[in-house]
């Protein structure tokens, strides 16, 4: 069994991401370090390393392989950053960070999801992530400011609460736009100068809270 996952995890660095232009090597060997199927419930298992979401319970979702790899490249990482994610979910991307940068600080609503997630998180030895269970949107006032944030549902528009506590350096990725359809927006922080670009059209769960839905 572990084989398998262990060649379906190659494939899917080769197709999926290399495949389609993933090129940052720490990204690729952040995959290759971490395995997908311990983030996916038992029962969908034998489909964790496939081209799709997954459900992981409480009608959420671990994000497709793909999807986490794009988003971590659009944060532009040094890899010497303190990253706020909101959404730790199955804590799969939570992982994936935690392999490049210093630090990082994930907030989840759903108390029982991040429990889950941060004792597979702590199995593989990986021990810079800070844990939340609290509404996101919000942001984590307690540890801002932040060179980097990403939102891993959507929200209408970009919770004010997470430009505040973004460095002036910042950059934050989070999907903005209606509950079924969102553009992958980066926003950038120059100083007190906010540039907005708004990218690939996806489909994100919603974050629901005080600045969300
Ligand atoms: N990257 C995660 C995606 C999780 S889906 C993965 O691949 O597993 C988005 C997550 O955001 C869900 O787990 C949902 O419970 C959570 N969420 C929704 N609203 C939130 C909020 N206001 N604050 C924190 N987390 C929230």
């Amino acid at each position: 069994m572990e084989n398998n996952f262990a060649v379906e995890k190659s494939r899917m660095i080769k197709e999926q991401l290399r495949g389609r232009g993933i090129k940052d090597e720490r990204i690729i060997q952040a995959f290759r370090d971490t395995p997908r199927h311990l983030f996916v419930p038992q029962g969908y298992r034998n489909r964790a390393y496939a081209d799709r979401p997954l459900p992981i319970g409480d009608g959420q979702t671990i994000s497709q392989p793909y999807i986490v790899a794009f988003m971590t490249e659009l944060l532009e990482l040094a890899g010497d950053e303190r990253v706020l994610e909101i959404g730790t979910g199955s804590g799969f991307q939570t992982a994936i960070l935690a392999r490049i940068v210093d630090e990082v600080f994930t907030v989840e609503r759903n108390g029982d999801l991040q429990a889950r997630g941060e004792s597979v998180i702590k199995s593989l030895g990986i021990d810079n992530v800070h844990y939340s269970v609290h509404d996101g949107t919000v942001g984590w006032k307690r540890y801002a400011p932040y060179e980097r944030i990403l939102g891993t549902g959507g929200v209408p528009e970009v919770p004010s609460s997470l430009l505040d506590q973004l460095d002036e350096d910042g950059l934050i990725v989070i999907p903005v736009g209606s509950k079924r359809q969102q553009r992958l927006y980066k926003v950038k922080k120059r100083g007190q100068k906010v540039t907005y670009s708004k990218g690939v059209y996806c489909s994100f769960v919603p974050l629901v809270g005080s600045e969300g839905w």
